[in-house]
């Protein structure tokens, strides 16, 4: 099995105004630009005189606002087959869009996530329409992933904080993972579990949370990005999505009004983990020591369609043993829902 990782990474303040530079050092002389909805108007001239002093041609740019994979098979005979790299700058709907269409271009793939709502800026799956049904799409990691924290710090706090929802939310996932092995006898991924537990000490132990500290806010976006990159090596999006996750899922579907995935399946976490039982104390400190539980208490999700959404959870995915599928859990995790203290101020 091949396994190919993201070779340019830089994550640090500014690092959008050397955008240029990164892709002259990767022999990327013509790019296809791709751009989030809005983001013109704030990047795009730092990337245009970034993209001029180092000698580099736009030889395709738009703006997208569809994940539909139809429009990305359009798109892509647009684009000239000189060109050596597809950029995504932008949130996770122009990255799915690009992931695709570097894919199936056989191109190099630039992320530039302009947040970190969630995992998806370095993961191998796109999420995209297929006949107007959402659907999760294998694809490649990016070649480089490049994230200015000057730009994180700026934007709303709401999509950091939904980032971290993302990350503490593996501690239940790698749970579901290991009981599927005890249960069903899924295959289990040691070096992955290794990669996310030590991706979520490098977040959770980190000493002084201040999303002031461009070196914390690095060390969020890396951990991140390290969990989408543990599902490329184990070869599923295990390490990263458990029975929470499922509930999220169902959460999108029946919700009037969806909050950010991360927030979702964070809040989730905390709900399941009161059935795992070993992980609760984890995630509790999880939520409270990063400033999740506040944000949340402060933007809470509707108790109705979350206690809806853990009875429809199992059944958004087929053969995906999690903690709900044993005997009296989903009644177990919604009467924690109901009865515990912060919960009942994480959904109202
Ligand atoms: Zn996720």
């Amino acid at each position: 099995m091949e396994i190919v990782v993201p070779e340019l990474v830089r994550i640090k303040p500014q690092a959008l105004q050397r955008i240029g530079k990164y892709l002259r050092t990767s022999d990327c002389n013509d790019i296809a630009l791709f751009w989030g909805e809005g983001l013109q108007d704030l990047f795009r001239k730092t990337v245009i005189v970034s993209l001029e002093s180092s000698g580099i041609s736009i030889v395709h740019e738009t703006v997208v606002d569809t994940t539909s994979i139809e429009e990305i098979f359009d798109t892509s005979l647009d684009i000239p087959s000189g060109a050596s790299a597809v950029v995504a700058i932008g949130g996770g709907q122009v990255i799915d869009y690009c992931k695709y269409i570097a894919f199936i271009l056989k191109k190099k793939l630039f992320t530039i996530p302009t947040i970190i709502s969630n995992d998806s800026f370095c993961s191998p799956v796109a999420s995209l329409y297929v006949k107007d049904k959402k659907r999760s799409i294998s694809t490649h990691l990016p070649f480089s992933v490049v994230i200015d924290t000057d730009i994180l710090q700026n934007a709303p706090r709401k999509y950091i904080y939904s980032g971290m929802g993302d990350l503490l939310c593996k501690t239940t996932a790698i749970y579901d993972w290991k009981l599927s092995y005890k249960k069903t006898g899924e295959y289990v991924n040691d070096f992955s579990v290794i990669i996310v537990r030590t991706a979520l000490d490098a977040f959770l132990n980190y000493p002084v949370k201040d999303l002031e500290n461009s070196d914390y806010v690095r060390t969020i976006a890396s951990s991140l990005m390290m969990t989408g990159i543990a599902m490329e090596i184990a070869g599923t999006s295990r390490p990263a999505s458990g029975s929470e996750h499922l509930i999220s899922h169902a959460y999108d579907k029946l919700s009037s009004s969806p909050s950010l995935h991360g927030i979702q399946t964070g809040v989730a976490a905390y709900a399941v983990s009161a059935v795992q039982k070993e992980t609760h104390n984890m995630v509790k400190e999880s939520i409270v020591s990063c400033g999740f539980l506040q944000y949340v208490q402060e933007n809470p999700l509707n108790r109705e369609d979350l206690i809806t959404a853990v009875r429809h959870a199992p059944s958004m995915k087929e053969n995906f043993y999690t903690v709900l599928s044993q005997a009296n859990a989903i009644e177990e995790v919604i009467e924690f829902i109901l009865s515990d203290d912060l919960m009942r101020e994480m959904a109202v």
